[in-house]
Parts: structure tokens; C-alpha cells; sequence
């Protein structure tokens, strides 16, 4: 079967397991996506939605954020680990938001990337899930999964993003990822995937060389 014909009844089968399949990261403005996004890098979603709440009701705006003091920040995000980085990069990335993008949040990949801890999985949540763009959110989840199911023998992020980019229609590209987000955290695990479980054995590389016939 070639690898595009793989990739839809993969897609296909994602969407009936998973047909709510949404970003995992509270937010309620593009800002707040952002801010939150960088935060979940080495963290789970789950601890980022424990400390945005408090962390945006004190910083309200672009303008909050970038005349905070590092020190200011850090309290509110220090569970989620490397925080003294995430705290410069995310009063750097706002004071950048106002001066050079007039207080909004960029529409493009390249202007998204020039921000300050914004790399290119970022970027493509935030023009998917507020700009309605295509784009392949590739995380440690989304890496492993495709690479076991046979899409790619890369570890390298940017290169699985085009890869995948041709494989799924870009209607669906974001919801895709989120599907497989999904898939990695309930079924195909790091450690011991859940492979007698899973729907997608039969299309699965991974399955085939490790199961017994
Ligand atoms: S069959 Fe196993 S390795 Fe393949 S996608 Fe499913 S859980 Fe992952």
C-alpha cells in the first residue's frame, strides 16, 4: 500500500476513534495560545491548564506581560519547569508583539518563528487552531507514532512536517494531529504501546516487525 492511501484510512480511522479531537491547552484569545504553548515544551498540557488560569488573570495583555519583571513571572509557571527561560522568552516575545506587530499575534510562519521560544510546532498550532491554516503540529507523540506506522525513519521535526504535509489533506491536517496527539497518550504509548488494542495494527510497521505472525 503506498503511503498515501495508508495516511487516509489512518486519518479515517482517527476520526471515528477520535471525532472531538481538539487542542488539549485552555486558552481564550491567541495570546493566551501562545503564552500556554510555550509553556507546555517540556511539560504536560495538564500542568500548563493547572497554572494558566492564575498566571492570565494577573497578566490580562501583550502589555502586561512585557512590563513584567522576570521575577513577577516565574511564580505562576515555575511547576512547569525551565521556567526562567519560559518567563524571558514569553515578556520577549510580548514586548516584540507590540512593537513590531502592533499588539497582534502574527499570521505567518515566518513572523511566528522571528518570536522569541516560538519554533515551528508552535507556529503551526497557532495558524491552525486561530487562523484556521493547514499545518502539521509535530510533537514527541506525533513523531513516534507516524514513524511506527511507517510514514517516515526520521526523528527530525521539520522533515516529518512536509512529509506529513503531503500525505493528509490540509482540511484536516490540525485535527489530524491532535487525533494522533490523542492516540500516543491513550494506545501507542512510549514505553510498552498498547498494540493489541490499537486500530491501526494493520496499517502499523511497527506491529508487523514486532508481533509474531
Ligand atoms: S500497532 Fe502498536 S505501535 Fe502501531 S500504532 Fe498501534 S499501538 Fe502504536
Amino acid at each position: 500500500m503506498d503511503k498515501k492511501s495508508k495516511a487516509k484510512i489512518v486519518a479515517e480511522k482517527l476520526q471515528k476513534l477520535y471525532p472531538e479531537a481538539d487542542c488539549s491547552l485552555d486558552f481564550y484569545s491567541p495570546l493566551q495560545l501562545l503564552i500556554a504553548t510555550r509553556l507546555s515544551a517540556q511539560c504536560t498540557d495538564e500542568r500548563v491548564n493547572k497554572v494558566t488560569p492564575a498566571l492570565f488573570e494577573k497578566f490580562k495583555s501583550a502589555e502586561d506581560f512585557a512590563n513584567a519583571s522576570p521575577e513577577e513571572v516565574v511564580p505562576y509557571i515555575h511547576s512547569c519547569g525551565f521556567f526562567r527561560t519560559k518567563s524571558n522568552d514569553i515578556i520577549n516575545m510580548c514586548k516584540k508583539i507590540i512593537s513590531e506587530f502592533g499588539g497582534e499575534i502574527p499570521d505567518n510562519m515566518e513572523d511566528l518563528t522571528s518570536l522569541p521560544g516560538v519554533g515551528r510546532k508552535t507556529a503551526n498550532l497557532v495558524l491552525g487552531m486561530i487562523y484556521g491554516k493547514p499545518g502539521i503540529v509535530v510533537d514527541t507523540h506525533f513523531i513516534r507514532i507516524t514513524k511506527r506506522l511507517g510514514f517516515h525513519g526520521t526523528e527530525n521535526a521539520e522533515k516529518i512536517e512536509k512529509i506529513m504535509l503531503k500525505l493528509i489533506p490540509p482540511e484536516n491536517s490540525q485535527k489530524f494531529c491532535h487525533q494522533v496527539v490523542i492516540h500516543g497518550r491513550n494506545i501507542c504509548k512510549a514505553i510498552k504501546p498498547k498494540c493489541g488494542e490499537c486500530a491501526l495494527s494493520s496499517e502499523c510497521e511497527y506491529y508487523k516487525k514486532h508481533t509474531p505472525a
